[in-house]
């Protein structure tokens, strides 16, 4: 997710610049002006600094291709959502037509965002963390998802599976494995049995693959002491970093436990 910052001039009519007291939900919206530009509305916005035409900002903005602006710092008040300012960080959205629909990048690029933030400020998409800008003043705003409220339910649902971080293998910077444990932690200096096969893990967490020694506690330790291992170097192949080990007639093989 790539987010293009273009914070608006602080005015009393876009960005107070004041700061909120709390963050209780993401307010959701669309912007209402269909085929316009994520810019042109960014622009418009910034415009009021001027004009004093109206009172009106968000924080972000999604485009119609969707790219994010960010237009208010999270944690300051946006005039977007009303009564609902003092509690909400505000999204609006382009869409293409009256319908208010959303296309489908715009979509994911809505998700996205709502799982980034609420994952940030630890909301629950499902119990209270997502609303509508009509749930605050029946405003039809987003259109789409007033208009089609198991749409609505169905993208608090997306934003809450985006959310969730499954236990398991990750794939880190430079294509390096990791694993993550349930509570997000991860094994640095330790073998782990998984799925049949012993991984080793050294003091970052990473993977081993090819020779690696072992003492009993740390993974290449600095004084060169400990057994070594060898921990499968199949770039890419199945059983990447399962451990080698001698057959009784000395044959070597990919080590499997029952
Ligand atoms: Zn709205």
């Amino acid at each position: 997710m790539q987010i293009r910052e273009a914070l608006l001039t602080v005015s009393n009519y876009n960005r107070p610049g004041s700061k909120r007291v709390r963050t209780a939900a993401v307010a959701c919206h669309y912007i209402g002006n269909p085929g316009t530009s994520a810019q042109a509305n960014r622009n418009w916005f910034e415009s009021l600094s001027k004009t004093h035409e109206t009172k009106a900002s968000a924080h972000y903005i999604i485009g119609l291709d969707g790219e994010i602006i960010q237009m208010v710092p999270e944690e300051e008040i946006s005039w977007c959502t009303n009564s609902a300012n003092s509690y909400t960080i505000s999204i609006e959205a382009c869409h293409p037509g009256s319908t208010g629909e959303f296309t489908d990048a715009t979509y994911a690029a809505y998700v996205e965002l709502c799982a980034d933030i609420c994952d940030r400020w630890d909301l629950d998409p499902l119990n209270g963390g997502l609303i509508r800008h009509y749930d605050v003043t029946r405003k039809v705003c987003p259109k789409w998802f007033v208009d089609h409220p198991d749409a609505w339910e169905q993208f608090k649902r997306d934003v809450a599976t985006a959310m969730q971080r499954e236990p398991g293998w990750q794939k880190g910077t430079e294509g390096r494995w990791w694993y993550r444990y349930e509570d997000g932690t991860y094994p640095a200096n330790k073998w782990l049995l998984i799925n049949h096969h012993w991984y080793l893990f050294n003091k970052d967490g990473y993977m081993c693959t090819g020779w690696h020694r072992w003492d009993g506690k740390v993974c290449d330790p600095a004084d060169g002491a400990g057994d070594w291992y060898f921990l499968d170097n199949t770039s890419a192949g199945p059983l990447e970093g399962a451990c080698w080990h001698t057959r009784d007639n000395g044959a070597q093989e990919i080590w499997y436990i029952e």
